[in-house]
């Protein structure tokens, strides 16, 4: 190992960040579109090879003592807590036919963690980047989101689509990430704030999420059960929106299938104003997108509606909740100046009901996974 500088083979830092998804909700499971950009909060995995047997010895600040992972582990669910989504990524690994040498991996992170920033997936990315790079890991950064999907899915035992770990890889500075979650194709979507002289405001409404995995579950079944009756692989093929509504007898059904469809055209609309360099005119289909999980998707709480439409009369140009729903985050999108103002009506409007105090910031698009030093 070369001392000094620590930019040898053997060791290194790398980052990976949390996201916000800019439009497109519960449309990742109908095989269907989402616009993540990734956020400047990131999670470092400072890693370095271990010589002897393969072992990985992993700290944190979420524990006190180094958790150490042997290769007896690296079956789903052996390891649980907040090193299992390591373990996680070194059993998709290995499972996937790779060979890993021991290594000493260290994870410090300023992504909110339970936010619906998906700091679980910064955690993965950054582990799989680190373990790719120190140990000459032969895996297409394409097929990585894949990988770290799977240490999730798999290993922890959460049912995710792949839009976190696809926008902790891929993402690019001043640009979304516009994916097709069918085929995985991605484009890399302008979105540069700052030129347009606007910003974004992320507010995490600190609800305590309830009751989350169930809805999430009956969501996805309903959806499911749709794309059956209506004869179709998934929602995303539902072409003629109006015929398929007369085609399905229960109305909360419908209303599911109307938010997916409708959903996926916002962010088609949505990519095609980003291309025409018209970040501006985006804000009434964040809003509309807001309107579509509250009233037919039904994923909002009172906190979340109240942030919306307190930014939306304090000036915002769009606002809408971001995330599975049930609490999590609201994005607004603002007039550069507006931002201080947006963000002390929403404050206000959140201590004259007696809702805990939001946690505001501004974001922007910010890159994907990478090697620091
Ligand atoms: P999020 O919306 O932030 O992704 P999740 O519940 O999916 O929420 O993931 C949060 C979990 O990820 C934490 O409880 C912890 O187990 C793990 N995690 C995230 N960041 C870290 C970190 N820096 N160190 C250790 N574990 C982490
Ligand atoms: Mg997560």
């Amino acid at each position: 190992m070369s001392a000094g500088n620590g930019t040898s083979a053997e060791q290194g830092v790398w980052v990976a960040p949390g996201r916000v998804n800019l439009i497109g909700e519960h449309t990742d499971y109908n095989d269907g579109f989402v616009l993540p950009f990734a956020l400047p909060h990131r999670t470092s995995v400072t890693a370095r090879l271990l010589p002897g047997p393969a072992r990985w010895v992993v700290s944190s600040s979420f524990a006190a003592e180094p958790v150490t992972i042997g290769p007896d582990d690296l079956v789903p669910g052996r390891v649980t807590g907040w090193a299992g989504y390591v373990a996680g990524v070194l059993w998709a690994l290995t499972d996937a036919g790779f060979t890993l040498p021991g290594a000493e991996l260290s994870v410090g992170s300023d992504v909110p963690v339970g936010a619906g920033l998906s700091s679980s997936a910064a955690l993965e990315c950054a582990v799989l980047t680190a373990l790719c790079d120190l140990a000459g890991v032969d895996l297409p950064v394409a097929d990585r989101p894949r990988l770290a999907q799977r240490a999730e899915n798999d290993y922890v035992g959460v049912p995710c689509g792949v839009m976190d770990q696809a926008a902790s890889t891929l993402c690019r500075t001043g640009h979304a990430l516009f994916l097709d979650c069918r085929s995985l194709a991605v484009e890399h979507v302008p979105f540069d704030l700052a030129t347009a002289g606007l910003a974004m405001l992320v507010v995490d409404s600190r609800t305590p999420h309830q009751h989350v995995d169930n809805e999430y579950a009956l969501r996805r079944s309903t959806c499911e059960q749709a794309a059956r009756q209506l004869g179709v692989p998934a929602l995303r093929d539902v072409d003629d929106l109006d015929a398929a509504l007369r085609a399905l007898p229960d109305a909360v059904t419908r209303r599911r299938v109307r938010h997916v469809v409708t959903e996926n055209q916002r962010v088609r609309d949505t990519v095609d104003l980003l291309r025409a360099d018209r970040l501006r005119d985006i804000g009434p289909l964040l809003t509309a997108s807001h309107r579509s999980m509250r009233d037919d998707y039904e994923i909002t709480v009172a906190q979340v509606d109240l942030a919306v439409d307190t930014a939306l009369a304090a000036g915002a140009l769009g606002a809408r909740m971001t995330g599975g729903g049930f609490g999590g985050c609201v994005l607004a999108l603002v007039d550069a100046d507006r931002a201080d103002a947006v963000r002390e009506a929403v404050a206000g409007a959140y201590a004259d009901r007696g809702f805990d105090a939001p946690v505001a910031f501004l974001a922007e698009a910010g890159a994907g996974a990478h090697r620091l030093r």
